[in-house]
């Protein structure tokens, strides 16, 4: 038997790596100073520390230092590169395209942003009922793009279904348009090779908490060379961050952020295989055990989907129920609950699944900490309790 209660919902956040903790320790209590005093020791140390974590994951992501702007998180890097780029470019134009199965934190400034009068235009992805389910067609991006477009903003790999975006191809596409291309690579970073010349990306957003880091600490990569971008910073003060961000540097959330994306990288030859290896015995065990399994999303094939995601809808069970009926198993529905106000999944919707079969999803997201023993556990807890669901629904 596992640990209890056992965590699959690891696209929601992770558990801070001990080792990340220790990197982290010292610049609460010894080095605590503000990277921005000049005067004396603390701060001088504070800025060396700042130094290296940004040399370290600029390199990461092939970057260069001054490339990264670090953030609270992914959602302020989303909000800081479409409404940074939207107040600089309303003179070029106003039309902004994106996807359908975007991140709540790149939709809703686009629809603010429509609010104002800015155009956005949302390219659907492949519809459920293919390997292929829940990818972006680079030519409907194409299509989209028009002479007024400021910025075109596809996700690397989607939070809910793990799909994988074609972002060189998109990127190649806007390169010819001469339209700039934001990347929200929060669950890719970490996960997968990343890197920004190859990816062709010119801001790319991330976050230290999908990867075993701290929660509150995030990074925006903003191009320099060679890029069309221009931003207008969106808090201002100090002027830290080259005036692109102020507000005192999270130095130990900066830190723990290095190390936890050195330990990704590091680890990611054999971390990737494991975690496809342990979601294939997740599905297989699933589909043995129960009819009407339904898959969600592309393929399991690591070209097109992230290895640590499945999600799938069980016919005639709704999804709530099913997580309130499993305790000891901590997964997430396709419905991305708000306290009360739970909507369907706007992902699932887009792929053109029924409002019955979003709500009949769970999310599973397996992690660094997650062992064959928790799959073995989640196939059985998750078979009973459908099984339970089901008899009792037709006894009613
Ligand atoms: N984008 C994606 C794809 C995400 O999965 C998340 C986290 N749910 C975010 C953005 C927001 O990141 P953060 O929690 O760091 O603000």
């Amino acid at each position: 038997m596992p640990d209890l209660p056992v965590y699959m919902d690891n696209h929601a956040t992770t558990r801070v790596d001990p080792r990340v903790v220790d990197a982290m320790l010292p610049f609460f209590t010894d080095q605590y100073g503000n990277a921005g005093s000049v005067s004396h020791a603390f701060g001088w140390g504070a800025k060396e520390a700042v130094d290296a974590a940004r040399a370290q994951i600029a390199a990461a992501i092939g970057a260069g230092e001054r490339d990264i702007v670090f953030t609270s998180g992914a959602t302020e890097s989303n909000n800081l590169a479409i409404r940074g780029v939207a107040d600089r470019a309303r003179r070029k134009g106003n039309h902004l395209v994106s996807v359908t199965t975007e991140h709540k934190g790149v939709l809703d400034p686009l629809t603010r942003l429509s609010r104002r009068g800015f155009q956005v235009t949302l390219v659907p992805v492949e519809p459920a009922g293919s390997e292929r389910a829940g990818l972006v067609d680079p030519q409907r991006v194409d299509e989209a793009i028009r002479q007024d477009t400021i910025l075109v903003s596809v996700m690397l790999a989607n939070n809910e279904i793990g799909a994988i975006g074609p972002l060189t191809d998109i990127a190649a596409l806007c390169a010819k348009r001469g339209v700039p291309l934001h990347c929200d690579a929060t669950q890719a970073v970490g996960k997968m090779p990343v890197d920004v010349d190859v990816l062709g990306v010119d801001l790319m957003s991330f976050s230290a908490h999908k990867m075993y880091g701290p929660k509150g600490v995030g990074a925006l990569y903003v191009r320099r060379r060679n890029s069309a971008v221009r931003l207008q910073p969106q808090i201002d003060g100090g002027g830290q961050e080259g005036g692109f961000r102020s507000g005192t540097l999270n130095v130990p959330g900066i830190v723990g952020f290095a190390r936890a994306l050195e330990l990704c990288i590091a680890e990611m030859s054999d971390e990737r295989p494991r975690l496809s290896a342990l979601r294939a015995r997740l599905y297989a065990g699933l589909i043995e055990r129960l009819e009407g399994v339904t898959l969600n999303g592309p393929a399991l094939a690591d070209e097109v989907r992230l290895p640590a995601n499945l999600n799938v809808s069980f016919a005639y069970v709704n999804g709530e129920a099913l997580m309130m009926s499993m305790q000891h198993l901590a997964v997430s529905s396709g419905s991305a609950c708000t306290s009360a106000n739970p909507e369907p999944s706007h992902v699932l919707r887009a792929l053109g699944l029924d409002e019955d079969q979003t709500r009949a999803s769970l999310r599973f997201g397996l992690g660094r900490f997650n062992t064959a023993e928790d799959v073995e556990f989640a196939i059985a807890t998750v078979a009973e309790s459908v099984e339970r669901l089901r008899k009792l629904s037709s006894l009613a």
